[in-house]
């Protein structure tokens, strides 16, 4: 039987394209599942004029694809509430305030809050501001949470001013910080994986590692967010938040248990342990690219798209080697690389093992075994090992041990956004972001960005189509390695 969450949950932004496409959604998911039942109400809260009719349909529509029974829907409908709010206007919350006691006499909420902001991030410390002087945050409740959209700040100065703000209101345990490649299937298997094994858990280290690797390639081009996509660039955009989260559930150390807190702390030896490059070393490890025109000139280069400056130096593509000085990963690479307009669309990591030296004889050289852990589009597993050539002769080859997520595997599985919004329900962090990771990345992306922004870089340097730069392919030949998705 599920566990019944009795919450208040607010959304600000309440009439946004998230809350309508997924969160919304993820909501009537959770309430078809049972763990929302009689027990909760729902604010949407946006600076829009609407009606609570007009708001219920905006509601109604946007869970039209996952609604089977319509009493159902609408009975999930009547615990929503519409509250016109301007997040700057202080005397709003007040309205704000009136309608949460309401409802949290009505449903018999216990006092219990999760805020979730959906707005644009300039307005992050603004609300966190008011939920504490307007008194929002309850004091009987059993607990008050708040969900945080992306981006969290785009330095490491300006994220800490965030949460400077957002400390002040609230404790770290009450913050969830949102990186929606946390609540992917894939990626929350890589745990399962390394840990539910003992032979993966034993050799997940120097000692049997050759190095890791960590691809997010995207298809598209910057599309219609050129404004904010040439500030951002790929480094910003992917690399501070979701690539370095992926890379912390392969770097981190076991953990003591599974608890969040276990794992954060697990998690943060890693990020500890990170070498932040100076000038020289970003140079040496970071490779920066921007996309040129494809092969029969039919796409345009970045340079040529709407809204981007003609002579901008913005990356689009970034491929880069992680150090981290610990015992477990002393010499040990972690390759990351993402960017725009590449061959495919491929969210992946490869952990690359030691090859053993041969004893059958000089002329067999063995291989690199190869575990591949497939996130997007298409989860997977794939094991890369020697075996025996099917000669009468003793020859090796590799074979693939290869397992694809099943449709029935997908259909089970919830999105990212549910996945996430239960897990604050229940007060758990293991799939969010803590400020220590954050903080950190940023202070490694930063390095990396202030190098290059002394130093004149010649664009575009790779076609449209391709796997990026040439320079990404030499980063790891200079350590005699490859990519293994090319
Ligand atoms: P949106 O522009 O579609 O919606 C913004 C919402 O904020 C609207 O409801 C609008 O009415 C409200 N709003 C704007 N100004 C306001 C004000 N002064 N007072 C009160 N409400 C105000 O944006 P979105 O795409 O829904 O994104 C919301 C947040 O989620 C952003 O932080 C964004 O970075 C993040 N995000 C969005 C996506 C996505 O797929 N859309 C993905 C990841 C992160």
């Amino acid at each position: 039987m599920p566990q019944e969450i009795t919450t208040l949950l607010t959304f600000f932004g309440g009439t946004g394209d998230l809350a309508k496409r997924k969160l919304y959604p993820s909501v009537y998911n959770l309430y078809k599942k049972g763990f929302l039942k009689d027990h909760f109400a729902i604010v949407g809260t946006s600076r829009a004029d609407l009606t609570d009719a007009e708001f219920d349909d905006l509601v109604r529509e946007s869970i039209n694809h996952v609604v089977e029974d319509e009493d159902d829907a609408k009975r999930f409908i009547s615990h929503f509430s519409y509250l016109k709010l301007d997040v700057g206007d202080k005397a709003g919350y007040q309205d704000m305030l009136k309608l949460n006691d309401e409802l949290d006499a009505k449903y018999e909420l216990k006092g219990n809050r999760i805020f979730y902001m959906s707005v644009a991030p300039r307005f992050f410390g603004t609300i966190a501001g008011y939920l504490k002087s307007e008194g929002l945050v309850t004091k009987n409740g059993e607990f008050n949470r708040l969900m945080i959209e992306k981006p969290f700040g785009v330095s490491y100065e300006t994220a800490k001013e965030l949460n400077t703000q957002l400390t002040e209101v609230f404790d770290e345990d009450q913050i969830f910080r949102i990186d929606h490649y946390l609540g992917k299937e894939m990626v929350q298997n890589i745990a399962a994986i390394r840990f539910g094994n003992p032979l993966f858990d034993a050799a997940w280290n120097k000692d049997y590692i050759e190095n890791i690797q960590v691809t997010l390639s995207e298809v598209l081009g910057v599309e219609e967010r050129a404004g904010y996509y040439d500030d951002a660039g790929a480094l910003r955009d992917m690399i501070q938040n979701h690539t370095m989260q992926i890379v912390a559930w392969l770097a981190m150390e076991k953990p003591a248990s599974f608890s969040d807190k276990d794992i954060r702390a697990a998690k943060n030896v890693a990020f500890n342990s990170l070498h932040i490059y100076n000038e020289k070393e970003v140079e040496k490890n970071f490779v920066r690219g921007q996309y040129g025109e494809n092969i029969d000139g039919s796409q345009v280069k970045y340079l040529d798209e709407d809204g981007v400056p003609a002579d901008s130096q913005n990356d689009t593509f970034v491929a880069g080697r992680l150090q981290f000085r610990s015992a477990r990963w002393d010499g040990v690479p972690f390759y990351i690389r993402t960017g725009k307009r590449l061959k495919s669309k491929q969210t992946r990591v490869d952990v690359v093992f030691k090859k053993g030296l041969s004893i059958f004889g000089d002329d067999i050289e063995l291989e690199n075994p190869v575990l591949s852990i497939l996130i997007d589009p298409k989860g997977g597993i794939e094991f890369r090992i020697n075996a025996k050539d099917t000669t009468s002769e003793f020859k090796t080859r590799t074979d693939i041990m290869k397992w694809d997520v099943s449709f029935l595997d997908i259909e089970k599985t919830p999105a990212p956004y549910e996945r996430m919004i239960q897990d604050a329900m229940n007060g758990d962090g293991s799939n969010f972001a803590d400020w220590n990771g954050v903080a950190i990345s940023w202070k490694f992306v930063d390095a990396i960005q202030r190098a290059w922004d002394k130093k004149h870089a010649e664009f575009p340097n790779y076609v449209s189509g391709t796997m990026g730069p040439k320079a990404s392919d030499e980063l790891l030949s200079e350590d005699g390695n490859y990519w293994i998705y090319r």
